[in-house]
């Protein structure tokens, strides 16, 4: 099969760099342009970009210009990750210009037409992308995945939902500084330090953890019919988010159920043998003070969510703890999965 090509536009980012190193050595995609501020554009990647991976910077993507964010150039598949700031504007003109925006950015999550995607929990909800084209009068399209926390928090829930109803939802998550992209925090702000406020992320775990479990109905998504609330920390970490999460379900459960749901959880991206699908979604970990980032993290390249620590709740039924890779799984790894799911169910032809 000949690669299709693809661009990245803010490849220079934290997220943008996860892109170019994932798509190294991808069976189906290869990268051909690069896009960044116009602080970057008219600089070879090398240049540009200030590389923060432990892996070496692809010798593919080295010598590529850096250009501005412009449509006209850019094949017609694009990941998107840039900063929120700029991110709704842009990826609306290169939808508009014909390309197939694969987002990471939170701007158009929420459009009532724009696909908030998980391809584990709801790939029907691709669907919708019909419905944006002909409301939008677009060429292209867009196509979006979840929050970085809301990720591992929605992979552990969608087999309970599925499985036994939700009907409340506690999570506090431990969340790494590299969620805050490059260069984050200044050092004196979160050492030895815990920060109880990260501006807009518990609101948008609340209402994206809806929308990906809702139902797909007539051409809308009906939000999920439970509550969700979060409490989100930034902690001293360099990568993954750790949750810890309650839970009241619909119908009578054991310890033992959940556990069950999780470890037969299998869905689309493993029947159709995607090439970043991890061949477990949900890994459980049965030890008393697992999982943890630093052991975890990396769990199926970083594309499984690994939960632990399961056991009643004297408040909601049932407590345990989650962790996601948040630039891999939650950024980077997952919009790949997305634009995967695209190509197998035929809406990249
Ligand atoms: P980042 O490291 O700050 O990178 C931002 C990127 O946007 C850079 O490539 C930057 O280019 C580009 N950019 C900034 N201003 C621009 C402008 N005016 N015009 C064009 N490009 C511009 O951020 P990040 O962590 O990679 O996050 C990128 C997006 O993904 C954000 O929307 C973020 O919320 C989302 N996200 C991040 C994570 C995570 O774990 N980090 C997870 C999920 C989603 P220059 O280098 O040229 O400035």
């Amino acid at each position: 099969m000949r690669k299709i090509e693809v661009g990245i536009l803010g490849a220079t980012g934290m997220v943008g760099q996860r892109f170019v190193s994932l798509l190294e050595h991808h069976p189906w995609f290869e990268v051909a342009w690069l896009a960044a501020s116009e602080r970057s554009a008219g600089r070879t990647y090398a240049e540009a970009c200030n590389w923060r991976l432990r892996e070496p910077l692809p010798k593919t993507a080295r010598e590529l210009p850096v250009e501005e964010c412009k449509p006209g150039k850019a094949p017609q598949l694009v990941f998107a990750s840039l900063d929120s700031k700029v991110a709704g504007e842009v990826e609306k003109e290169f939808a508009h210009a014909g390309h197939v925006v694969v987002s990471n950015s939170s701007n158009h999550r929420m459009d009532p037409d724009v696909p908030l995607l998980i391809p584990e929990v709801n790939p029907e909800h691709l669907a919708l992308v019909r419905v944006q084209k002909h409301e939008r009068k677009w060429k292209g399209m867009i196509v979006t995945n979840p929050n970085c926390t809301t990720v591992g928090l929605v992979m552990s829930l969608a087999p309970l939902e599925k499985t036994f109803g939700l009907e409340k939802v506690m999570m506090t998550s431990m969340q790494a500084v590299s969620g805050a992209g490059y260069p984050g925090l200044p050092v004196l702000d979160i050492i030895g330090n815990v920060i109880p406020f990260i501006g807009g992320e518990e609101e948008k775990v609340e209402r994206e953890t809806r929308k990906l479990l809702g139902k797909f109905v007539d051409g809308h998504v009906l939000m999920g019919d439970f509550a969700v609330s979060a409490h989100c920390n930034r902690v001293l970490v360099e990568d993954g988010h750790t949750e810890s999460i309650s839970v009241s379900l619909r119908t009578k459960a054991t310890v033992e159920d959940l556990i069950e749901a999780w470890r037969k959880f299998h869905a689309r991206p493993q029947e159709l043998h995607l090439p970043s699908a991890p061949k477990h979604p949900i890994i459980v970990r049965e030890e008393r003070d697992r999982p943890q980032p630093k052991f975890d993290v990396w769990t199926e390249n970083g594309m499984a969510t690994v939960v632990g620590r399961v056991r009643p709740c004297p408040v909601l039924q049932f407590k345990y703890t989650a962790l996601s890779h948040n630039t891999i799984r939650g950024a980077a790894g997952a919009a790949l999965l997305n634009a995967e799911l695209m190509k197998a169910e035929g809406y990249l032809d």
